[in-house]
């Protein structure tokens, strides 16, 4: 393990001078590859964000690219979690839900269609949020609860620490190293190392990802989210790919640890299991799903209510839908901008796909910094 790479701690995060240095660095490294190019992959919204605002890719060299995998967790919910949850607001159960989950189309039905037949749909920015919206009511409240192990950390929180008898959890919640395993694991998917989610692994720590690096022979760095966290991972990703050094670096050593957050995984495991699971546009990932353990039955919606989604499950999608790139965008295979339907036909205010919803959708992100060529980098 490398502590720091780049020297991330000791940078002031967006000094102009040191940002030069490190594109500078990353196109040195990038010349000396004998075989171009090289594809470095991240697993998180907030990492596009801040590559696509502060016009990160385009100071990339040729021959490098970087490509956001399956880190939107509102973009891997799949048809069926949406469908459970518009199937139980038609029922007449009050949901509570994040707001990038409104619009987040199910077989047939998003919940906001069913907010205009009259299902009674509440946006919360908290889990708190919709314990406290279950503590003003004594009609059952379903918590559709969506995010990455961070997020069902809070999930988990709220019921250790006792919600009303009214509180249910419908869990979406997804497990992300397994879905790296699945990335790294596809035939047609070469990714050379990948630039782990910062805010992720001040929870699970970077040692999680050791044993991941050694058997895929890919490094990996966990980087924080400033413009110079992410410039210092790619290049201490270059060196490791140049050195054969397949281990983890940990490149925000001011958050992140090599244990993580011990009792925030107490809390998550007592509360959770992983689970085989779907995730949209890519298929069943093997512990891929966070879901209530047993023990926490009486709070699980699944177990609660008798969910009927027979009459939303559609077998043949749209043809618009159908022609939705998500899955191969969040598998690396193809760039938003190769869509076909990209800002002609699938824009936020009408999105087709998954990845036009959230704000940490790779399309919605490109959308809104320009798509090519604005946002630079290999085509
Ligand atoms: S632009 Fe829309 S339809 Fe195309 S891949 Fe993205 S979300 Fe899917």
């Amino acid at each position: 393990m490398t502590a720091d790479p780049g020297g991330v701690a000791e940078l002031k995060f967006r000094d102009p001078g040191r940002a030069r240095e490190l594109t500078m660095a990353l196109a040195r490294l990038a010349e000396s590859r004998e075989r171009a190019p090289v594809t470095l992959m991240h697993v998180c919204g907030t990492h596009e964000q801040a590559i696509a605002r502060f016009g990160l890719r385009s100071s990339l060299p040729p021959g490098l690219r970087v490509i956001m995998g399956p880190g939107c967790p509102v973009c891997v919910t799949d048809f069926g979690e949406v469908d459970e949850g518009v199937a139980l607001a038609l029922q007449g159960v009050r949901i509570a839900t994040y707001g990038d989950m409104v619009k987040l189309p199910g077989s047939s039905k998003s919940l906001a269609d069913a907010q205009t037949e009259g299902a009674r749909v509440e946006v919360v920015y908290s889990a708190t949020q919709a314990v406290e919206l279950a503590r003003a009511t004594e009609e059952p409240v379903v918590f559709f609860a969506s995010g990455f192990e961070t997020t069902a950390v809070t999930t988990a929180a709220i019921l250790l620490a006792g919600p009303p008898a009214n509180f249910s959890v419908l869990s979406a919640h997804k497990y992300v190293p397994p879905a790296m395993e699945a990335v790294a694991g596809l035939p047609d998917t070469r990714v050379d190392g990948f630039l782990a989610a910062g805010h992720a692994a001040v929870i699970t720590g970077y040692g999680l990802f050791e044993d991941f690096a050694r058997r895929h022979r890919t490094p990996v760095v966990v980087a924080g989210f400033e413009p110079l966290d992410i410039l210092a991972g790619l290049v201490k990703l270059l060196e490791m790919i140049r050195d054969r050094e397949y281990g983890v670096a940990n490149g925000y050593p001011r958050c992140v640890t090599r244990a993580g957050n011990l009792r925030a995984q107490e809390s998550l495991w007592k509360v959770f299991e992983a689970a085989d699971g779907p995730w949209r546009g890519i298929g069943v990932i093997p512990d891929g799903n966070l879901q209530l353990r047993k023990e926490w039955a009486a709070l699980d919606a699944r177990r609660r209510f008798r969910i009927d989604v027979s009459g939303l499950q559609q077998t043949e999608r749209s043809e618009l839908s159908r022609r939705c790139l998500c899955g191969k965008i969040m598998v690396g295979l193809v760039e938003p901008t190769q869509c076909p339907l990209f800002g002609r036909e699938c824009v936020p205010d009408s999105p087709v796909g998954a990845c036009m919803v959230s704000s940490e959708g790779t399309c919605k992100i490109w959308y809104q910094y320009g798509g090519r060529p604005d946002l630079g980098g290999t085509p």
